[in-house]
């Protein structure tokens, strides 16, 4: 899978594509247990498709361009959106 990509807020995207559905899932699941967010309380939600999600494979949280400053590290893609949900 092309992904995932995260945020620092517990958001993944993984970008549309040819892998099968639990596959994507499995991945977004992965990233967020190593984010920190295996504990028993943070379900992962399913948001949908985004269009138009900057991505940078880098894969830094912080590492994500505006599209004006046409850098060659970051691409705008159509992806799936988890979310780490927030117990409280
Ligand atoms: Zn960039």
């Amino acid at each position: 899978v092309n992904g995932p990509y995260v945020s620092n807020e517990g958001d993944v995207w993984i970008e549309r594509g040819d892998a099968p559905w639990p596959r994507i899932q499995r991945a977004a699941r992965m990233i967020l247990d190593e984010m920190g967010y295996d504990e028993p309380g943070y379900p992962m939600r399913y948001e949908g498709i985004e269009q138009g999600v900057r991505v940078s494979d880098n894969n830094e949280a912080d590492g994500v361009h505006a599209e004006e400053t046409g850098c060659d590290c970051c691409r705008t893609v159509v992806a799936h959106h988890f979310r780490a949900e927030d117990p409280l």
